[in-house]
């Protein structure tokens, strides 16, 4: 085969592994990320249940304050009815202290609502931390799980970048700018190999004369179709002998 033919091969398989890089590395990250924003979440979570708790206890606190003023007027009026002269005075006062009595009972039953949505909130968030705890414990182990990956990937890759400096040095300008001219819209399909007579980036069959062109291998053939560098890979080499 065309030494330059082999070589922009070679190339077009380098700059495909450094491409599957990229989904790994992403993947690697993902991981932490993904603990990040669950740990996030449940911060959230946690702060709107707070929120609540705060509502909720004014509300109490309300309630209470209102119950001090009532036991303060129930007091005054047992203080007055001593005072009391006539029966129409004793209804009313007898009256006013029904609906105070009723208020505290409201009151008070209000209140123990409210402490009981307090309570399940209280727990909610409770709930919510101590999974918020397990991740933070996990964190660290997960991140240098993944910086041990991320590490082993750039060693790959820079393995990689150097058989791609070494195969680029060995090229001539002319033959790189070709294929850097493709590869620009073809990416990873640069250079493909022909089945079946058929251009395997663009899968269209390719017509006798340039079939007969790949197979020799003597000069670099694109595509007709699409523009891509064809070669025949081994097997289809041999079949075709
Ligand atoms: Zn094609």
């Amino acid at each position: 085969m065309n030494k330059h033919l082999e070589q922009l091969i070679d190339l077009s398989i380098v700059d495909k592994e450094i491409d599957a890089f990229e989904p790994q590395i992403e993947e690697a990250n993902h991981k932490y990320e993904a603990i990040l924003a669950t740990k996030e979440g449940l911060a959230e979570e946690i702060a709107t249940l707070e929120e609540e708790i705060k509502a909720e206890e004014l509300k109490k606190q309300k309630n209470e304050l209102h119950l001090a003023e009532l036991s303060a007027k129930l007091e005054e009026n047992s203080k007055k009815s001593a005072e009391i002269k006539t029966e129409r005075e004793m209804k009313s006062l007898q009256l006013e202290e029904e609906i105070a009595k009723e208020q505290v009972t409201f009151a008070n039953e209000e209140i123990e609502r409210l402490e009981k949505v307090i309570d399940n909130k209280k727990d909610k968030s409770a709930a919510l931390q101590t999974k918020m705890d397990e991740l933070e414990g996990s964190l660290a182990s997960v991140k240098e799980e993944v910086d041990a990956k991320l590490a082993e990937i750039d060693k790959e890759r820079q393995e990689v970048f150097s058989k791609k400096e070494k195969l680029v040095a060995g090229m001539n300008q002319k033959g790189l700018s070709f294929y850097q001219k493709i590869r620009r819209w073809a990416k990873n399909t640069t250079a493909v190999p022909v089945k079946n007579q058929a251009c395997m980036g663009c899968f269209m069959v390719i017509s006798d004369k340039v079939y007969a062109d790949v197979i020799k291998g003597e000069e670099i053939t694109t595509c007709p179709h699409c523009g891509r560098i064809l070669y025949l890979e081994k097997e289809e080499a041999a079949h075709e002998a």
